[in-house]
């Protein structure tokens, strides 16, 4: 540590490592992104157990079939190996100044090698300084100076790939989904951060959306949502073309960016199957009621084998049945689960026990409760909009939980939103308890406009005799926890790009990544 001049660095701690900045940069440290790397170390580490554990399970099958002494030896030297630390590494491929790749080095246990890879020479001179300063060993951190893309394409067709890639980048992840989803091993992880939310929510130019991600989004109800969906559409679509599929672990929308965190795996069966995962969302124009159309369908014949035909529909009409409006159409998405329950629990359950490991674990846990408890049915309604479209009082959440788990469905919230409603009831059944409500809680019939969607969906009678009995499920069980976090500190958000003037290592390096074809 001779060679390093402390007095031109600010420290900053995070976790267990100390970073070096230098003072003559403004624009730094973000501590906002501290949760999505407290997430991220949490959710390698739980993949990091069921990735070695499954790795043991097989060769353990194999042992048992083992025929000869010689063999069963052979194999249980592979065994112990596989036992041992040092297990698997991670490709770091937008490392900037290091900070994630350092902590992933200190924090998760059975490392390898974490490579830490940034276009720049001040980044990789961060990362080498940095890895110095927390006495780390240079091959645990190895800096690496290349195109992100380059780098992990020179994965394709060899066995070196990264157990675990992460893509980080300031903006969008999507020019770097291609080489992404080839460089990751065999049930690997691949997390994935976007926050371009301005562009992935819709609420500016949906075309630009369409360009980057092959989709469309959809702003009003469930943006946040619809971004996570057509993110992992995209990391399906690209897998696919490598006969290659994912499954989402845990799949977040945190403060103004998204989070996923998916495996992959290589089977081209598998990969029939994403025709059915991958679908149209129809949201009315009017009401904001939502209908799912999935592009593809799986029929099981009477063999027990699978065949796959096209998706039948539309699941909507030209005008919205319930108000007479027409549809905004959202996707191609994934419509499939966001979250692997398994997964989720046990990254919750980590937390749980590792309390101390984590910075932000009050949130951390909050949010993961929320997700363990979200059902699978693609995207929700929010409290706000069912009520402003029928110009009501607020219905309590309770009384809307409640009234349909007594008539038999299911109902939870989304981590996206606090006041929200994700169902398995279909649109006139939710419908159908806000006329009841506003039976009891009469809405001023002669503020409402001749044409508007309430005048529609009030004209009807419920369906159904609605029962308001506070149910006991009704109340989630997350509701002990943070659930949802106010805006950590005042001006929030990402950090703004730098200026010519005062570009720094963390923003130029990212910036320029997000351009991989180009040479520098
Ligand atoms: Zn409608």
């Amino acid at each position: 540590m001779a060679d390093i001049d402390i007095s031109l660095y600010n420290t900053v701690t995070e976790g267990k490592a100390t970073i070096l900045f230098p003072k003559s940069n403004e624009v730094f440290y973000n501590p906002v992104q501290e949760f999505n790397r407290d997430m991220s170390i949490a959710a390698i580490r739980t993949w990091s157990e069921m990735f070695l554990q499954e790795k043991r399970d097989r060769i353990n099958k194999k042992l048992v079939k083992a025929k000869t002494e010689e063999e069963r030896a052979k194999m249980n030297e592979y065994l112990e190996q596989q036992i041992n630390p040092n297990n698997f590494n991670i490709l770091e491929a937008l490392a900037a100044t290091g900070l994630r790749s350092i902590r992933y080095a200190k924090e998760i246990p059975n490392l390898r090698q974490v490579v830490a890879n940034d276009l720049l020479e001040d980044a990789v001179e961060s990362i080498r300084r940095n890895t110095i300063y927390n006495q780390l060993d240079e091959n645990l951190v190895r800096a690496n100076k290349g195109d992100a893309m380059r780098v992990m394409y020179d994965t394709v067709g060899t066995e070196e790939k990264y157990d675990v890639v992460d893509l980080d980048p300031y903006g969008s992840a999507s020019p770097f989904v291609d080489g992404a989803v080839q460089a990751v091993s065999e049930g690997g992880l691949l997390c994935v951060t976007c926050t371009d939310l301005a562009i992935l929510t819709g609420s500016m130019h949906p075309e630009t959306c369409f360009g980057k991600y092959n989709g469309m989004p959809l702003k009003r109800t469930f943006p946040h949502e619809m971004a996570l969906r057509l993110l992992l559409q995209q990391l399906q679509t690209s897998a696919g073309r490598y006969r290659r599929y994912i499954v989402p672990m845990m799949s977040c929308s945190i403060d103004f960016y998204i989070r996923v965190f998916v495996r992959v795996y290589t089977s081209p069966n598998e990969v029939k199957k994403a025709a059915s995962k991958i679908g149209v969302i129809y949201e009315c124009s009017g009401c904001h009621s939502f209908a799912i159309q999935p592009l593809g369908k799986i029929d099981i014949k009477d063999n027990g084998s699978e065949r796959h035909t096209p998706g039948s529909g539309p699941p909507v009409g030209q005008f919205c049945e319930h108000c007479g409006n027409t549809h905004h159409i959202g996707g191609p998405a994934w419509i499939a689960p966001l979250h692997d329950k398994t997964f989720v629990s046990n990254m919750l359950q980590h937390v749980k026990n590792n309390e101390k490991d984590y910075g932000t674990n009050v949130r951390m846990k909050g949010m993961v409760s929320v997700i363990q408890e979200e059902l699978d049915e693609p995207c929700y309604w929010t409290l706000q909009r069912i009520c402003g479209t029928l110009h009501c009082t607020s219905i309590p959440m309770l009384d809307l939980y409640s009234a349909l788990l007594n008539a038999g469905y299911k109902v939870s919230g989304s981590h996206c939103n606090p006041q929200t409603l994700k169902t398995n009831a279909p649109a006139s059944v939710v419908w159908d308890v806000l006329r009841a409500f506003i039976k009891k809680h009469p809405v001023t019939m002669a503020n409402i406009s001749e044409n508007s969607p309430a005048r529609k969906i009030l004209a009807k009678e419920p369906s159904f005799e609605v029962d308001f009995t506070r149910h006991p499920d009704a109340k989630a069980e997350s509701r002990n926890c943070v659930r949802y976090q106010v805006n950590p500190t005042a001006n929030w958000g990402p950090k703004a790009r730098a200026g010519k003037k005062q570009k720094t290592v963390h923003e130029s390096s990212k910036a320029e990544q997000e351009e991989p074809s180009v040479e520098k």
